[in-house]
């Protein structure tokens, strides 16, 4: 049972590429240990959103020599997007490495490793598919939340964006499919799925446009997948991401609204709230337009959270674009944002026609700003709850204080609570809020 390890660098994507690659991996006798010091198979699941995640791979590759010259028989490979953007011109960098597999060819790892193993010489699998692999809806069996990626890919072309071109075209997997892996989840204990996707809700977009099924305004596979998932038993909880303003159309917002799985907790990357900037970045929405989906999702839900993304120093960004992203932002009062200062990224549009030219200090001030804000507002937000009731899914025991267990609202708040003799990990119980702080919420049971 030869030990391998698999050290995962980025999105949600990638952990659970990671997972099905540990489930492929384990079915073909190997044995997942924690620490990359025993493993005879190291494998590095990397990001190539931002340069500093591939030096970061790159350099941690590197300082695997000292395991190599101790264990010549360790096998080293890179997946994921840095080895679909590189390829071959990895191995000819790093001598330490063994093999590089692509996005799409995942599902061959196995496979190389044994070659490998058994003599074979280093190599690279970088082709991208069509097709997404059925392998890959290998899960770990047992845990309280899942990912399940629905589709994989994207067409958008976000000129600041590596993803289209590391990731390929957007492929949906058929709606059976994904009810049959999320249905084998709930038969083995899973209580919530987070459903994964580049661009999640242009889910069936590429395949109806292909055979001239697409309408703009009426068109949505996902809010179809998402009834498909809504009907089936023991499961308790839907979540996705990310969706794409240009694609919530009024038949998705009516299912997210009606669905009662779906929690009302909705991360909708935003980038920018000025027009101009939008428009460089290519994101086919204009501010309006993205508010006015927020909007729509608030008339039709009252107790609803959004979380964003925003990219401050886009090239050209002024003072009065950023103002306008921070006036949006105050505006819709989101929960939580994920900001990032922009840097260029070769092969994208932007790095090739934009000048890279918002100073670093400006860049810092602007994310320092939009953090404040954010923050100025969490003790308040998180106060509504206290002396609420709230429906929490139990996850277990606190990473902080193993006295304390661990659950989440529908809105994605963690709850932290002492348990009952009987509490077990994907319990539903209702939590009376006590304490609340800017980060977490605390609960009693309610019992009775
Ligand atoms: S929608 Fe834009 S930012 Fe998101 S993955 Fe696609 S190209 Fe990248």
């Amino acid at each position: 049972m030869p030990p391998f390890y698999i050290e995962t660098y980025g999105c949600q994507m990638n952990e659970r590429d990671s997972e099905a690659l540990a489930c492929l991996l384990e079915q073909r006798g190997y044995t997942e240990t924690s620490s990359e010091e025993n493993a005879d198979v190291l494998i590095f699941n990397t990001c190539s959103v931002r340069d500093q995640a591939e030096r970061k791979a790159i350099g941690k590759v590197g300082f695997m020599k000292k395991y190599k010259q101790r264990r010549p028989g360790l096998v080293i490979g890179i997946i994921g997007c840095m080895a679909q953007n590189h390829g071959a011109e990895l191995l000819r960098e790093l001598p330490v490495l063994d093999f590089v597999a692509g996005t799409d060819q995942l599902h061959r790892v196995p496979d190389i490793v044994d070659d490998i193993r058994a003599g074979a010489g280093r190599t690279v699998a970088d082709q991208l598919d069509r097709v997404i692999r059925p392998e890959l809806d290998a899960h770990r069996q047992g845990n309280v939340c899942a990912q399940v990626a629905v589709m994989r890919g994207c067409d958008q072309f976000c000129s600041y964006c590596i993803v289209p071109h590391t990731r390929g075209r957007e492929k949906s997997r058929p709606i059976p499919a994904i009810v049959a892996e999320v249905q084998r989840l709930v038969d083995g204990g899973t209580r919530e799925i987070l459903l994964l996707g580049q661009n999640i809700t242009a889910y069936g977009v590429a395949e109806a446009r292909r055979d001239g099924r697409y309408r703009p305004d009426s068109f949505s596979e996902f809010a179809d997948l998402l009834r498909a998932l809504n009907d089936i038993d023991g499961l308790a909880r839907i979540r996705f991401t990310s969706p794409h303003v240009h694609f919530m159309n009024d038949p998705f917002v009516q299912a997210i609204a009606e669905l009662p799985k779906v929690c009302k907790c909705f991360h909708i990357p935003l980038q920018s709230g000025s027009d101009r900037i939008l428009k460089l970045m290519r994101r086919s929405y204009t501010r309006d337009e993205y508010l006015d989906r927020i909007d729509a999702i608030r008339s039709r839900i009252p107790d609803v959270n959004f979380t964003t993304d925003v990219i401050v120093g886009f090239p050209t960004e002024s003072e009065d674009d950023f103002q306008q992203t921070r006036d949006l932002m105050n505006a819709v009062v989101f929960d939580m944002a994920y900001i990032f200062r922009y840097s260029p990224r070769q092969g994208t549009k932007s790095a090739a026609d934009l000048p890279d030219d918002v100073p670093e200090e400006t860049k810092h001030l602007r994310n320092q700003l939009l953090l404040a804000d954010l923050e100025n507002g969490a003790a308040a937000r998180n106060a509504r709850f206290r002396d609420t009731i709230q429906e929490v899914l139990v996850e277990g025991v606190s990473k902080r204080n193993p006295q304390r267990w661990t659950g989440r609202t529908t809105l994605n708040k963690v709850v932290n609570f002492l348990p009952q003799p009987d509490t077990r990990p994907g319990d539903l119980l209702p939590l009376r809020i006590t304490r609340t702080t800017a980060n977490s919420l605390f609960g009693e049971i309610v019992v009775g």
